[in-house]
């Protein structure tokens, strides 16, 4: 009997079977296993997508989206650069520092460097984001976007000597450098530390004269530092183009000769209140508007507040910089008087 046993299991057919059914359980085990991390892995994305409709996704939930549910690489950019748009910039750091440990190719780390740079650049990282910048230059030399964050960076940190360099490289590259190399010989001007208030000045109103883009920035540095020399060239400036700094002087500050040798300046004070009776309207509907009021015996609480429109972008800014803060192009913003309450100057709070 036992021998019989012995020559059963020999038996080849047998062999077969056993090997079948270790084949079967292995198989039905295997797919079993596909099956619960199938389901797994489902319930994973369902939450995930649950997420991405409430608007709640996390920094790793990006890295997930790119590397295991191989959402293609630009989505991902633009489902991070809503972070941007919603003024988050530490949400948008952490997940382009999360996306940059996954991706590989060249072309996308530096787009995403790119992106790190500027985001660090919007929330004032101004060092951070120099440090990006130089790093893609090592690599991407001719890389344009990192060259024209570093030159605003160079500026910003005063650094005015690697802001001409940046020049140099952006004009070796075809690009219009005008209006940029102005502006820095500007700020070289201003931020001179040797030279006196009388001698800056009198050269920034000498490149006003050349260059009529100036206007702004060099009537405010003259009447901030050299009313003299501003009155004294009166005529050389466009009012209308300067109309809050005319309005926010204060009446011993404003040489009233040349007032009463111009039209426009007439309008503009009567308009003020600060005189009557020299202009009776104006071809201006703000101040046509108060010169009306300040005759009528009933007095209404108006006066002008002032916004900055940008030429480019058309976008209006609360103060006047001389680079847009929203488009970055220089001496694009014009000042646009209008019709309100009494508000405070703001800005005399820059
Ligand atoms: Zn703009």
């Amino acid at each position: 009997m036992l021998e019989l046993e012995i020559l059963d299991y020999r038996d080849p057919l047998i062999g077969v079977i056993v090997i079948f059914t270790i084949v079967f359980i292995a198989s039905f085990l295997t797919y079993s296993l596909n099956i619960y991390k199938e389901k797994q892995s489902r319930k994973e994305y369902r939450k995930l997508l649950q997420r991405f409709e409430l608007g709640t996704l996390k920094e790793e939930d990006y890295t997930h989206l790119y590397s295991t549910y191989n959402l293609p690489f630009d989505s991902i950019i633009l489902l991070a650069s809503t972070f941007i748009y919603e003024g988050k910039h530490n949400k948008a750091i952490s997940v382009y520092l999360a996306l940059l440990e996954h991706v590989k190719e060249p072309v996308k780390k530096e787009e995403l460097l790119e992106l790190l740079g500027n985001a660090y650049f919007k929330s004032g990282l101004l060092q951070r984001s120099k440090d990006i910048y130089l790093k893609i230059l090592k690599f991407s030399p001719r890389n344009k976007i990192a060259l024209k964050h570093l030159l605003l960076i160079f500026q910003n940190l005063n650094e005015y000597n690697r802001a001409n360099e940046v020049l140099d490289a952006l004009e070796e590259l075809d690009e219009d450098t005008i209006k940029e190399r102005t502006y820095l010989n500007i700020l070289t001007i201003i931020d001179d530390p040797i030279l006196s208030f009388e001698t800056k000045s009198t050269q920034l109103f000498n490149n006003f004269i050349v260059d009529n883009n100036l206007e702004r920035v060099v009537a405010n540095y003259l009447i901030k530092f050299n009313k003299e020399l501003f009155w004294n060239n009166i005529e050389e400036f466009d009012a209308m183009k300067i109309i809050d700094y005319l309005w926010y002087l204060d009446f011993e500050d404003i040489d009233w000769e040349k007032v009463n040798q111009s039209d426009i300046l007439k309008e503009i004070y009567s308009a003020k209140g600060y005189i009557l009776d020299e202009a009776k309207q104006s071809e201006y509907f703000e101040l046509n508007a108060l010169i009306a009021v300040k005759h009528s015996p009933v007095k209404a609480q108006l006066d002008l507040n002032f916004e900055f429109i940008c030429r480019k972008c058309k976008k209006t800014h609360p103060i006047f910089e001389a680079r847009c803060p929203h488009c970055s192009d220089l001496f694009s913003l014009v000042v646009e008087p209008k019709l309100g309450k009494p508000t405070i100057n703001l800005n005399s709070l820059v």
